[in-house]
């Protein structure tokens, strides 16, 4: 069984493009059983270099500490990939490390391991253990402790599984895992259970995908496929383009997302041959997990540009996190830079319950606040639906700030961006009559 994991990327270049296209050896019986797979095996396609552009963090951080690599290495993805700083001594190299994080990286085991590209390690505060992007991807020892509520699975996707890898939650879109594999751990990550833990209990092969996609074309409601994991972009062109393919192909599958992290932390990957797969297998949407303005850099405006020059519609996913991003002027920033990079803020989540979160869940209070900041105060594109993802399957309830006041006879009272008080004629209506209408000022 060909299992889709980490060596896949790993691999030498060289090594990787013969078996990645070749005509021999486990993939290309992989491709003989598939007729679907779209494209030739073709030697032709021989990897041509690609030039990437460079900010300025990546060049002081690459002159600090990959001073023998090449330009041409830095900008291969796959370079950046297998360069991951993911043993203490790589960490110990870059950053300077606090008892508590050191601590935290021995002590660990099993799923979510630690990785950080050179790209995204150069934007984190290596001296700083407050630094926003760093908190999110160096790990604490506030990791071990589980607090009450938490949950390795708290949206209880595993029992919501048909079969393996597959999330049939809501009735007309279903969440395909389609590898464990990330390019970066977020420590707070929802599938910290199981990404990263390759050929652990969740096993991503393509025996697996055949059984998700054979649910899919039985189960006529799905009209829309949401490809995760793990990362879905850290696979390779030609897996991606049969998925896609495959997908394609059920008639009641009117489109797939991606949900991925790739362009924020890995954004070489944003290739040609990859935006060839895209474009082939359209409409495909893309959700964009973004954390922080200080992720808006030279790359990743180049990858966004890329993939929206592609024609793939782009939204971001962000997670409200305390002491990270949790401040209405530091997301503002970020949404604004965001539609100017042609993304759509899309969700600002709060964060899941996942065992050993609490150190970066803020109140519930804190997400409203900052929709009330945002809303009325900027355009209505920059601001993102806030919700909770609900422990248990429930599926995600959007928050939003209180704006009904009460009810005058046939007047909805309405409070305004400003805290201002509006009467809006609703004949017959029946909302805010609830509310204690006596505490309302007519405006
Ligand atoms: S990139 Fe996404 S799937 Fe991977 S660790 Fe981060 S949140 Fe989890």
């Amino acid at each position: 069984m060909l299992e889709l994991d980490a060596a896949e990327i790993l691999r030498p270049p060289s090594t990787d493009d013969t078996e990645r296209s070749g005509t021999s050896g486990p993939e290309a019986a992989f491709r003989a059983a598939r007729p679907g797979l779209s494209g030739p095996a073709a030697p032709a396609r021989a990897r041509r270099r690609e030039s990437f552009p460079m900010g300025p963090e990546s060049r002081a951080f690459k002159r600090r500490f990959f001073r023998d690599a090449s330009r041409a290495e830095w900008d291969d993805w796959r370079w950046q990939a297998r360069n991951r700083l993911r043993t203490l001594a790589q960490l110990e190299r870059v950053f300077t490390l606090t008892e508590d994080e050191r601590e935290a990286i021995r002590r660990h085991q099993g799923a979510l391991p630690v990785g950080i590209t050179p790209v995204y390690a150069a934007l984190m505060g290596l001296d700083d253990p407050s630094e926003p992007l760093r908190r999110t991807h160096v790990p604490v020892g506030a990791e071990y402790l589980r607090s009450p509520g938490e949950a390795d699975d708290p949206l209880g996707e595993d029992s919501h599984a048909p079969v393996p890898g597959l999330v049939h939650r809501y009735p007309d879109r279903v969440l395909f895992l389609a590898t464990a594999f990330c390019s970066t751990y977020c420590r707070y990550c929802t599938r910290s259970r199981l990404v990263g833990e390759v050929g652990g209990d969740h096993r991503f092969a393509y025996a697996q995908w055949e059984k998700a996609l054979a649910y899919i074309a039985a189960t006529p409601t799905v009209r829309d496929v949401l490809i995760s994991g793990g990362d879905p972009l850290t696979l390779g062109d030609d897996k991606l383009d049969w998925l896609l393919g495959r997908l394609k192909a059920i008639p009641h599958v009117e489109f797939v997302r991606i949900g991925t992290k790739v362009p924020v932390v890995l954004p070489q990957r944003i290739t040609r041959g990859l935006l060839a797969v895209l474009r082939r297998h359209r409409p495909i949407w893309m959700s964009l997990h973004f954390t922080h303005p200080k992720e808006l850099t030279v790359e990743t405006s180049e990858a966004c540009d890329r993939l929206a020059d592609a024609g793939v519609p782009l939204g971001s996913q962000t997670v409200l996190l305390k002491g990270v991003n949790d401040d209405a002027a530091v997301l503002k920033a970020l949404f604004h830079g965001l539609l100017r990079r042609r993304v759509r803020p899309y969700y600002l989540f709060q964060c899941d319950p996942i065992t050993g979160s609490a150190h970066f869940r803020t109140p519930v209070e804190k997400g409203i606040e900052i929709i009330r900041a945002l809303r009325g105060h900027t355009s209505g594109y920059a601001v993102p639906t806030y919700v909770i993802d609900t422990p248990g399957g429930g599926g995600k309830v959007p928050l939003l700030p209180d704006y009904v006041v009460g009810r005058d006879g046939e007047d909805l009272l309405l409070r305004n961006f400003e805290g201002r008080l509006y009467r809006y004629h609703d004949p017959g209506g029946r909302i805010g009559r609830a509310l204690a209408t006596g505490s309302a000022e007519p405006c």
